[in-house]
C-alpha cells in the first residue's frame, strides 16, 4: 500500500466509498464525482500507479479486472452498453494514480470519446 494514495486508502477502509464490487484482488466503487448516470471505477488492490507501469507480473490481475468490468456492468444493469476508460498520465487526463478503469453508463450513449483534433 502506498500512504498517500487515496485509492490505497479506499482500500484499507480509511476513507469511505459507496463499494459496488469486491474480492481479493479487485475493488469496485462509485465515482465521487460522476460523469455519467453510471459512473463506476474499478481498481486492482495492489498499488500500480498506472498502465505504464505494469509488466508481465501484471497481466494475471489486468485481465482480471477486464473480465470483471463486464461482470460489474451487468449487474448495474448496463445492458446497452457502456464506456471502459483507462487514463494514463500526464497527456491521458490521470487525476489519481493507482490504476483504475472506469465504467461509464447510460441511458443515454455516454458521447464521444474524445475532441478529434
Ligand atoms: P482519472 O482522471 O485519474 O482517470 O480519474 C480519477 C477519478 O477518481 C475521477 O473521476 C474522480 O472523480 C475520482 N475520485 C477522486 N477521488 C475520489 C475519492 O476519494 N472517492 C471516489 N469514489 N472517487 C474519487
Ligand atoms: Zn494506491
Amino acid at each position: 500500500m502506498m500512504s498517500d494514495c487515496i485509492f490505497c486508502k479506499i482500500v484499507e477502509g480509511k476513507i469511505p466509498a459507496k463499494k459496488v464490487y469486491e474480492d481479493d484482488d479487485l475493488l469496485a466503487f462509485h465515482d465521487i464525482n460522476p460523469a455519467a448516470p453510471v459512473h463506476v471505477l474499478v481498481i486492482p488492490k495492489q498499488h500500480v500507479e498506472s498502465l505504464a507501469d505494469c509488466d508481465a507480473s501484471h497481466a494475471a490481475v489486468l485481465g482480471k479486472l477486464f473480465v470483471k468490468v463486464g461482470e460489474i456492468a451487468a449487474g448495474l444493469g448496463l445492458n446497452d452498453g457502456f464506456r471502459t476508460i483507462v487514463n494514463t498520465g500526464r497527456v491521458g487526463g490521470q487525476e489519481v494514480y493507482h490504476l483504475h478503469a472506469h465504467i461509464l453508463g447510460g441511458p443515454q450513449p455516454v458521447g464521444p470519446l474524445v475532441t478529434r483534433v
